[in-house]
């Protein structure tokens, strides 16, 4: 194990990013900083994807100067998190989060900070989670100052705590998801004190709130690797405190292994695929507990109730299958279907049935206007009443049937099946 957490000395490495606007635009506001006499950095894990040659989607900026100071020199910002020292500034369309160097106060029931100490560029470092996460780049001379042996960590694929892991773990547990999060969305190892901490705590996840675990979670499952995260999950012991009801979880890593080939993947087929082999109170159970959001609630156990109806869709009737490929929730329902007929090897007839008929129906064979309404009932003397739901409702399926499709067969259907009380 690496002894002194923080180098007194850091290790610089000269890395020069391709250029992009976002990273021109980043390091002007560096520089302006920088003008003004403050320390300024591009940080965290925008400085790991530079170094991993992952293009960064943003790029975070920690300073010495104050929040006041921040909004002085950029007229343009948002206060998004002045309480933790974060002002975002706007520039040439860009956005960036510029944070006042801080060391985290004590952390309450392993939540979040109580108050914000601002600090040293050193105690800025100190106080993030992974060595690969507390990376610093110096914009001027184009070098990347690492104090925690974060570039060595990069380099072998390890995630690593800076400093003690059950410490790091025990301030905020959170950080155990984190850990898994990255190590799964990057394909590196978890450093075996990391590990061996999250298994010793894995129990203590309970103790973040769910919503926060829900959007780690969803960025595992959304990201490239959702079988390997759910792999780590599992090594963890993250997994059996997360998903109790999860019996078998070699089958639901080859689900996830279907899962990856899916490149633009729904939230809600994701959850479903994770969720299969629930029971319907066991997979509601866990959306509410970490308070997924209702569309994803429902649209997720809609797929989970609806699979079995699937390997019998040929020998429903039309209006039947045409009620269920207008659905909005068909696309991902087939995708599920498909997806589990090939790992279960059942027979895919039906599903390649369903296939071509979402392709081939149009938006008029799904919703065909009604060839008459309530008010034309009444025009032809029909009582209003409970009944008329009945008609409209039988006059649907016969147009999905295909057996109506002119007024005049209408009327002669209705007479026939409806005829007029008198
Ligand atoms: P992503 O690409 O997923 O956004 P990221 O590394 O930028 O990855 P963020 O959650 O955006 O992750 O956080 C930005 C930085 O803030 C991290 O790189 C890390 O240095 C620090 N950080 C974030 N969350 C924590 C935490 N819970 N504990 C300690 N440091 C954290
Ligand atoms: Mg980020």
């Amino acid at each position: 194990m690496r002894t002194p957490v923080i180098l007194e000395e850091p290790i610089r490495r000269h890395y020069q990013a391709p250029e992009s606007d976002l990273l021109v635009v980043a390091k002007e506001v560096v520089q302006r900083l920088l003008d003004a006499g403050h320390e300024a950095y591009l940080v965290g894990g925008s400085i790991r994807d530079m170094v991993l040659e992952d293009t960064p989607k943003d790029y975070d900026i920690a300073t010495s100067a104050l929040p006041k100071q921040v909004q002085k020199l950029f007229k343009k910002n948002v206060p998004v998190g002045i309480q933790f020292g974060t002002v975002m500034v706007l520039r040439k369309g860009y956005s960036y989060e510029v944070t006042t160097f801080r060391a985290d106060g004590r952390y309450v029931d392993g939540r979040r900070p109580t108050e914000v100490i601002f600090a040293t560029v050193v105690e800025d470092v100190e106080r993030r989670d992974f060595t690969i996460n507390g990376l610093l780049y110096n914009a001027e001379t184009e070098e990347v100052i690492d104090y925690v042996g974060g570039l060595e960590d990069l380099d072998a694929k390890i995630i690593r705590t800076i400093g003690d892991p059950f410490e790091r773990f025990g301030e905020d547990r959170l950080r155990m998801l984190r850990a898994v999060r990255f190590a799964s969305r990057l394909s590196f190892a978890l450093e075996d004190d990391t590990m061996k901490a999250i298994q010793q705590m894995a129990p203590r996840i309970h103790e973040v709130s769910g919503e926060r675990i829900q959007q780690e979670l969803m960025k595992i499952l959304q990201g490239a690797n959702p079988r390997r995260g759910v792999a780590l999950l599992a090594e963890t012991g993250l997994l059996k405190e997360l998903i109790p009801a999860m019996e078998d979880v070699q089958t639901c890593l080859h689900r996830m292994e279907r899962l990856e080939h899916h490149t633009e993947r729904d939230e809600t087929l994701s959850l479903a695929m994770l969720l299969f082999d629930l029971s319907r109170d066991d997979a509601e159970d866990f959306l509410q507990r970490y308070r997924f959001s209702n569309d994803h609630t429902k649209g997720t156990l809609t797929l989970l109730e609806q699979h079995p109806q699937l390997a019998t869709f040929s020998e429903k009737s039309i209006a039947e299958q045409k009620k269920l490929v207008r659905q909005p929730y068909a696309h991902n329902l087939l995708l599920l279907g498909i997806d589990i007929a090939t790992l279960q090897e059942t027979p895919l007839e039906s599903l390649h049935d369903m296939q071509r008929k979402l392709t081939n129906w149009t938006k008029d064979d799904l919703r065909p206007t009604p060839l008459f309404n309530g008010n034309d009932l009444k025009t032809w003397g029909y009582q209003p009443g409970p009944h008329f739901k009945e008609i409209i409702f039988a006059l649907e399926v016969a147009q999905l049937e295909g057996h109506l499709t002119e007024l005049i067969q209408a009327k002669q259907w209705l007479q026939e099946h409806f005829p007029k009380e008198v």
